[in-house]
């Protein structure tokens, strides 16, 4: 048997030989380690970050907690290479995919170290300005913003190992709020090396930060009043937390962050030899292909005015035919692996389907695999699939293929966009491409209640936008309806989930002795 990690739960090393299930490489099949948290004291584990991880926190300041982030970076810094090696093994990502999980994380956790000093020396935070109740202005409110006293489970998807840790374990740090992270199976290896770095170089307090991999069996039982759950994975899963007791009956509070058809729209007006369309055709490509398409933000739907249809579809496909596919570790490959042959057989069957109602313009079957063995690795080609009566593509506008699959969809005109796009039910992002600020401008606005984000893309921000599909933590990340109704990042916003607010009545004097922190 490989190496079996060890969890840190009750601030110990545990293993457990019950339950272990191996983690392989996609791409050579070989198995890597071993995970396994069956027979683990889960309540005892818990009850120790509630009463020591929580306490220790919230002795410390803002400010405090600020540094300690910025020591948990430092330390992650420094085995960086060691973390770029795990993700090629593990999720079977070339270098540049592997940053995206690796570096972002680093980013995000760097980026709430430097947003945490502004806080400062305070244990509470203000909300909003005081508000007289009456017409004496002796007696007023003003709302608190206080760490709360519970645990943070953070249950995350195989998709981001690094990012998905950091993300939402900055904000809880930073408010004060002991970390548990149970990561998904299948790449568990990243996070339980992050931890155990951070664990090992002792710059967090004692059950501060926490991790078991293996079976989720049991842990959303040990969630109690105080306590917040923060879920990234798929609808099927995110439904069972919802409908869990410890939400419906002990009102655990609970973000989730989903699945979603992300669209991108170029608009009308522009032409095959404009700079909207290049960089529209650019970033489709590149969406579809980072990370194999295993992006929660990913492009799903591609919307073009009718007549750009052919257009489109040659240049997407012209790009998509220059992508080389197979072994992370040869320098000629642009896209690894699939995370396993579960999700090859997944996606492979989410391609079939919504190809019943559309044309395959570019077919991954084209694409050879350098250095890996198709009967072994979870490789796949990128296929773009292209249908100009949209409005009959159901399964296109319902089904989340998560692999580099994505669907060309021709519009009418700017009103049928907007209602293709609503139709992916709430979406986490929608990216508009076009060189009219009044045009861009309207559609965005008129886009913005269903999708928690909107990327609105000109040529002059050609060398200076972000990204469609990367998730900056000083924007929302989140989205309604079906990507999960979550919110997080979005810079200060994400510490109002471990937060509980509270309304003070008193007298105006009172005022002047409260900490001072805005929100
Ligand atoms: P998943 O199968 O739903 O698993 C997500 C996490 O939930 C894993 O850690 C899993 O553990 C755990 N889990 C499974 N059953 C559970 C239960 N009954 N109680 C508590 N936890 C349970 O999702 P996935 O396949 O890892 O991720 C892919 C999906 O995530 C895609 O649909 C993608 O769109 C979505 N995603 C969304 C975002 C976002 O920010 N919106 C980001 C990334 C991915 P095991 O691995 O041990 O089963």
């Amino acid at each position: 048997m490989s190496e079996l990690l060890k969890n840190y739960l009750g601030g110990r090393w545990q293993s457990t030989a019950a339950q272990t299930v191996p983690l392989f490489d996609p791409v050579l099949g070989t198995e890597l380690v071993c995970v396994g948290a069956g027979g683990l004291d889960l309540a005892a584990g818990f009850a120790f970050a509630r009463k020591n991880g929580s306490a220790a926190l919230r002795t410390m300041t803002y400010g405090e907690r600020a540094t300690m982030l910025g020591a948990i970076n430092k330390v992650l810094q420094s085995q960086r290479d060691e973390y770029f090696r795990i993700a090629t093994a593990n999720s079977g990502t070339v270098r540049n995919d592997s940053a995206i999980d690796v570096d972002g994380g680093l980013y995000t956790l760097g980026f709430y170290a430097k947003l945490g000093e502004t806080l400062g020396n305070r244990r509470v935070l203000l909300d909003g300005e005081p508000t007289r109740l009456g017409k004496d202005p002796l007696f007023q409110s003003q709302h608190l913003l206080c760490p709360t006293r519970g645990v943070a489970l953070l249950i995350n998807a195989f998709n981001f190992p690094s990012w998905g840790l950091w993300e939402k374990a900055a904000p809880a740090l930073l408010s004060g709020v002991p970390v548990i992270v149970k990561p998904a199976t299948a790449t568990a290896w990243l996070a339980q090396r992050m931890v155990a770095d951070v664990v090992d170089a002792n710059v967090v307090p004692p059950g501060a930060l926490s991790v078991v991999c293996g079976s989720s069996a049991g842990l959303m039982d040990q969630l109690q009043v105080h306590d917040v759950v923060s879920f990234t994975g798929s609808a099927q899963t995110a439904a069972l937390i919802r409908g869990h007791d410890a939400v419906t009956c002990r009102s655990v509070r609970a973000n989730i962050e989903a699945d979603s058809l992300n669209a991108a729209i170029l608009l009308p007006g522009e032409t095959p030899a404009s700079s909207a369309f290049d960089l529209f055709v650019k970033e489709v490509t590149r969406e579809m292909t980072v990370k194999s398409g295993q992006k929660c933000t990913a492009i799903r739907r591609v919307f073009v005015p009718e007549s750009l249809y052919s257009a489109a579809a040659e240049a997407i496909s012209a790009r998509l035919e220059q992508i080389t596919v197979g072994n992370p570790r040869n320098d000629s490959v642009r896209m690894g692996s699939l995370v396993n042959r579960t999700q090859l057989l997944a996606v492979q069957e989410g391609l079939a389907l919504l190809q019943q109602g559309t044309q395959t313009l570019h077919h991954g079957a084209r694409h050879g695999f350098i250095d890996a063995d198709p009967t072994v690795a979870a490789c796949i080609g990128p296929t773009l699939l292209g249908t100009r009566d949209p409005d009959r593509a159901e399964a296109v506008h319902e089904t989340e293929v998560f692999g580099p699959v994505a669907t060309l969809l021709a519009y009418r005109d700017v009103a049928h966009a907007v209602a293709l796009a609503r139709r992916g039910q709430g979406s986490l992002v929608v990216s508009l491409y076009g060189s009219d600020p009044t045009a861009l401008a309207t559609i965005a606005v008129e886009l913005a209640d269903s999708h928690g984000r909107v990327h609105v893309i000109s040529p002059d921000v050609a060398s200076s936008q972000t990204g469609h599909g990367n998730v900056m933590p000083q924007s929302l990340h989140g989205g309604p309806g079906r990507a999960g109704g979550g919110e997080e990042l979005g810079g200060l916003r994400a510490l109002a989930f471990y937060h509980r607010r509270s309304a003070l009545q008193s007298s105006t004097s009172l005022f002047a002795h409260l900490p001072s922190a805005p929100m």
